[in-house]
């Protein structure tokens, strides 16, 4: 279908897009990659009256060390991620999730931020962020505040961004040196979102397991930290015993939708076996 008719804006500035975003009210939405808004107008799901692009604003795209943390400007793309050799060294899960996200096309335009700013339960960085322990830096009219991605969704399509603010970047703290990291997603075929995916973070110390922080993508209306999965496996060694308690305690959270990749049941169990999968990478490759 072709979308409804629209305006379109293309400002130099956070500030000015914030500006237009104001004076133009609840109308008018940002549009960064357009790999998720796009089809969204196109199913008339989406009918914004004025469309603010966001690629006129250099200072939003890049990636740099801070201190102990990595700043993700929002507009930077799935492509400069898995360009960043900052990103291989410090996050290395980050490349391994984008580069299972649809495919090179995809990932040349879409973003980051709209990624994590866009609320749809089968996108895969929400909970990548949310194990990480990131956290979104949202701009508005109001000024500026700092959100923990773990707050930053309230429902599918629902989060805490006010009407009238921009994402502008995302800060994530660098993990231990010596951590090992996993996604494992299943989906249907290459390109397609997840039937059930699992984010692992953790530390080992003497073969069992000192730290670990697990997030879920698309087993609920929004991304999952399932923190009794990982308080679960701490101070084991992964043993059969341990990784079925996690799976378990994922299963016990998650809440998918039945559709197209299959019934809740199914989507549960495939869930749980991810985390499984995903513990036993993550732990393999941790020092
Ligand atoms: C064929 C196909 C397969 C895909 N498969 C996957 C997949 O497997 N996994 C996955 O994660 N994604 C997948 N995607 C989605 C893709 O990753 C999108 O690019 C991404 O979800 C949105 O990023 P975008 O930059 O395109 O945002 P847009 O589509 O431009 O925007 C998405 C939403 O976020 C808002 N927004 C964007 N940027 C900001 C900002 N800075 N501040 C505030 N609001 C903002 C917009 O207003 C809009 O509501 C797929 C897309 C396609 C077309």
């Amino acid at each position: 279908m072709i979308p409804g008719p629209f305006s379109y804006h293309r400002p130099a500035s956070v500030a000015d897009a914030v500006k237009l975003l104001s004076s133009l009210g609840s109308e008018a939405r940002p549009i960064a990659g357009g790999h998720s808004l796009i089809p969204m107008m196109k199913l008339r799901l989406a009918t914004p009256e004025h469309l603010i692009d966001l690629h006129g604003i250099a200072a939003l795209r890049g990636i740099r060390r801070d201190g102990n943390a990595i700043v993700i400007g929002a507009m930077t793309t799935q492509h400069d991620l898995l360009a960043s050799a900052l990103i291989g060294e410090t996050l290395p899960i980050l490349h391994e999730a984008a580069n299972l996200i649809a495919d090179p096309q995809v990932r040349y335009l879409g973003t980051v931020g709209g990624n994590v700013a866009n609320g749809d339960p089968g996108n895969d960085m929400p909970a990548l962020m949310i194990t990480l322990g990131a956290s979104y830096r949202l701009e508005g009219g109001q000024g500026t505040r700092d959100v923990p991605a773990a707050d930053f969704y309230q429902g599918a399509y629902f989060t805490a961004l006010e009407p009238g603010e921009i994402l502008t970047a995302i800060t994530v703290p660098v993990p231990p040196e010596g951590h090992g990291s996993a996604y494992e997603k299943l989906k249907r075929k290459v390109g397609d979102y997840a039937t059930a995916a699992a984010a692992v973070v953790l530390t080992m110390a003497g073969g069992k397991v000192a730290t670990c922080a697990i997030g879920l993508t698309n087993l609920s209306e929004t991304p999952l930290r399932a923190d009794d999965a990982a308080h679960a496996v701490i101070g084991t060694s992964l043993d059969a015993a341990a990784l079925a308690k996690a799976a378990a305690a994922a299963r016990a959270i998650m809440a998918p939708a039945a559709d197209a990749r299959g019934p809740v049941a199914y989507r549960k169990h495939v869930g749980g076996i991810m985390v499984m999968r995903a513990l036993q990478r993550a732990a393999a490759r941790a020092r």
